[in-house]
């Protein structure tokens, strides 16, 4: 029963190893039975528990979507808990909810952004969720992600949700990155992989930027590394639509490297995230003037690796 965590055998992962106390990251997560418990309807909107959430929903889903969806929320949060990092800092205050919409009106109403299929508010400490990018309609044409990325959408926002007492004053490509990251590592229906995450980001980037290239396009470092939150949600409205996830990828390959990049650079994300949360001031893990430095050192690393990393002129 319950979610099934293999240890890692410390050699194959040692700049986490290093950094782990008692709690080494997991090669694998594995989910186990789906926990969801049916509440009365709250406000004419269907109500259940999950191991961590609460999801609640005005789409008639069908069991089997749901099960699942409550198999990637709980697992997701499994796997930012095992993270040997102190990432995992839910909201307090009861269940974190997890909110499905079928129509966009009432998405936005709470708080979700036109065009977005799901994002995570801050303010609320919620998951929005779409209802089309969840429901398998028999008429695919209709979605424009396939089902897999459906599930990694709902990873990344409910990892922001895991982590909403832990974000204060992180830069935003930190954020982003880990949520990106996480949802690397899953493989579909809960099952998180951290045993190859570099040939596991490679993938990522190929098929949501260049499935037929190695060229992989990105914006610059600098123009991501100094922004805060409303920065960031600026500075994406600012790109066109098909540019936007450039951002994200180049986020991955920031955060990536602050988790995989050597001692200093952990434990200089390490202190970061131990620091206290009621007065952090903004952490800075990577100086503005070092971002052209950054920046090619990643090209250097990706590039035997398949990916050829390609930047624009940048804002
Ligand atoms: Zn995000």
């Amino acid at each position: 029963m319950g979610i099934t965590v293999r240890p890692l055998l410390p050699l194959l992962l040692p700049l986490l190893v290093t950094c782990a106390t008692a709690n080494p990251l997991p090669l694998e997560i594995v989910p186990g039975k789906a926990v969801l418990v049916a509440q009365p309807d709250a406000d004419g909107r269907k109500v259940w528990h999950t191991r961590y959430f609460q999801i609640d929903s005005d789409v008639a889903l069908r069991p089997n979507d749901l099960l699942r969806l409550a198999q990637v929320a709980d697992t997701t949060a499994t796997a930012v808990k095992a993270h040997p990092l102190p990432l995992f800092a839910p909201p307090e205050d009861g269940r974190p909810r997890i909110a499905i919409h079928a129509r966009s009106s009432t998405y936005t109403e709470e708080g979700g952004v036109h065009g977005t299929a799901g994002m995570y508010v801050a303010r609320k400490a919620l998951v929005l969720v779409l209802g089309e990018y969840l429901v398998r309609s028999p008429d695919a044409a209709r979605s424009r992600l396939a089902p897999r990325n459906d599930e990694d959408l709902v990873v990344h926002e409910i990892v922001h949700l895991c982590m909403h007492r832990t974000n204060a004053g992180l830069p935003q490509w930190l954020v982003e990155g880990l949520a990106e990251y996480f949802a690397c590592a899953h493989a579909g229906a809960g099952r998180f992989s951290f045993g190859n995450m570099d040939q596991q980001v490679r993938e990522h980037l190929r098929t949501r930027l260049s499935p037929d290239d190695p060229g992989i396009p990105l914006v610059p470092a600098a123009d991501l590394i100094p922004l805060d939150g409303p920065g960031w949600l600026r500075y994406l409205k600012d790109l066109p639509t098909d540019e936007r996830y450039q951002a994200y990828a180049m986020s991955l390959l920031l955060a990536h490297q602050q988790l995989h990049g050597g001692k200093a650079r952990i434990d200089a994300l390490r202190g970061a995230l131990e620091s206290p949360r009621s007065n952090r001031r903004p952490v800075v893990l990577i100086d503005p003037a070092a971002a052209a430095a950054t920046q090619e050192s990643l090209v250097r690393y990706w590039r035997p690796k398949g990916l050829s990393l390609e930047f624009s002129k940048g804002r």
